[in-house]
């Protein structure tokens, strides 16, 4: 399988070449050059497979021939077998229709995990015996920096270095990567916010200088393998609610838009997927994209749902590639003029496009609420607060299908958000119990350059 930017000018790149560059060089993002397919009886025979048996079924096509097999099958094992439930992404149903997707087993309690177990493990292998040492810088508002942590953490070849913002991330947040104690694991708490966290990591990949010093890979910008590795349970989910025979519903709590994004790739590969809907918070860019053609950035408002406080969704580009009849040239001179001026509106041909498959809806704090409250009340269900928008929006869908509402995060990495929406204060799982007694690690730097590229120069294991 061969790999393209969105914006038609990068190198032409092998799964493994796409993996390990994350974003592309024409500042575009990769998708496989084809939609791979699978048939209805295809579809009929992932029935009897374990979740990990499923995933390497549905990324060897993407994989191609970057890894054997055997190789494949075993780095989902390695991954998967992390997960504390054993089907991986349980469904729970909910009523009649709706069902949740249950995606908080890993091991730091998000989603995230589900394709950064993955790319932890594919970025150690597609290194192994070579004389590259990879280094991940990153910032974070909280649960990405902990997943990825998780997912690195004693590998060989790459050293993580992720900033906080000092003081700002709640502390199980803060304690999820500050107790990850592995001497390739490197915590940053800025003297500063999330803004300057991320306006240091960005600094760093355009300093020519300190970039040739590194081999530099992000976790936050949008690699084509998690998203792979997103796909795998849609089918996964679908298949036992009844595909191929039956059409299955997706809401999906957004804001890169990589969730929904992998939703898309499954329908495109076979899945009967009814619709997926595109929940927003108040950010509601992508409701606005969605419904009326607006691509407009606006203010960020702070949520109880942060991560989907968004003004940009990045992985929206790959779905507009895709819409635009894949020209790169086009979507790169329209992506510009968006960079340029924070707004664009979507082609007529875009829209049309993008039309049958996608449902979008703005849910507010009191229909999240209100969602929260439904699912505690009437199913026993206590969500956290991303899942709560997704669940609003799909009880307000009106479609006749199942609707499987993804299940992004556990409720208890927002106990105080659950607390008022519900009344009760979820606990944290056992698995990660005595969090609260270990050991932390990590430095608080200024928010300078120069204090954050000295710090990562003298602390890379090289
Ligand atoms: C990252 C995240 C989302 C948004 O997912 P995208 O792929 O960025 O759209 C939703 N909920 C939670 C809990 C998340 O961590």
């Amino acid at each position: 399988m061969r790999y393209l930017s969105t914006r038609g000018s990068a190198p032409v790149l092998d799964f493994r070449g796409a993996t390990l560059a994350g974003l592309a060089s024409d500042g575009g993002l990769y998708v496989p050059e084809t939609w791979p397919t699978l048939t209805p009886e295809e579809i009929e025979g992932l029935a009897g497979l374990s979740y990990a048996q499923t995933a390497a079924k549905i990324m060897a096509p993407f994989v191609g021939d970057s890894l054997t097999r055997q190789e494949l099958q075993d780095l989902c094992d390695t991954a998967y077998g992390r997960f504390s439930h054993a089907a991986v992404t349980p469904l729970v149903q909910l009523d009649h229709d709706q069902w949740l997707l249950e995606l908080f087993h890993g091991p730091t309690l998000a989603f995230k995990d589900v394709a950064l177990q993955m790319l932890g493990l594919l970025f150690e292998r597609f290194l192994r015996g070579t004389d590259t040492r990879l280094t991940i810088v990153g910032a974070t508002s909280g649960d990405t920096g902990s997943a990825a942590i998780d997912a690195v953490a004693g590998r060989a070849n790459i050293d993580i270095f992720m900033l906080h913002p000092a003081g700002r991330v709640t502390e199980i947040q803060r304690r999820q990567m500050t107790t990850v104690l592995a001497p390739n694991v490197h915590n940053i708490a800025i003297e500063g916010n999330f803004d300057d966290a991320q306006a240091l990591v960005k600094a760093m990949f355009n300093d020519r200088a300190f970039a040739d010093r590194h081999t530099l890979s992000a976790v936050n910008s949008i690699n084509w393998a998690r998203l792979m590795a997103q796909v795998v349970y849609y089918f996964y989910a679908a298949v036992r609610l009844g595909a191929p025979g039956k059409r299955i519903a997706f809401s999906v709590p957004t804001g890169n838009f990589g969730d929904v994004f992998a939703g898309y790739v499954a329908a495109r590969m076979g899945l009967p997927v009814e619709r997926l809907i595109v929940a927003t918070n108040v950010n509601d860019i992508l409701h606005r994209a969605l419904s009326s053609g607006d691509y407009s950035k606006g203010q960020v408002q702070a949520t109880a749902t942060p991560s989907m406080d968004i003004q940009v969704s990045s992985n929206f580009e790959r779905l507009l590639f895709d819409a635009n009849g894949r020209d790169g040239a086009a979507l790169a001179a329209q992506m510009k003029g968006f960079e340029g001026s924070g707004a664009m509106r979507l082609t007529n041909a875009q829209s049309q496009a993008i039309a049958p498959l996608f449902t979008s809806a703005r849910v507010d704090a009191d229909d999240m609420s209100r969602a929260m409250r439904w699912a505690a009340d009437e199913a026993g269900q206590i969500l956290d607060p991303h899942t709560g928008i997704a669940l609003s929006a799909a009880r307000k869908s009106g479609l006749d299908v199942p609707v499987v509402t993804l299940a992004t995060a556990h409720p208890a990495k927002f106990t105080d958000a659950v607390e008022r929406a519900t009344g009760s204060r979820p606990a944290l799982p056992r698995r990660v119990g005595d969090l609260f007694e270990r050991e932390e690690r990590y430095t608080t730097l200024p928010a300078t350059f120069d204090a954050v590229t000295a710090f990562i120069d003298g602390h890379g294991l090289r």
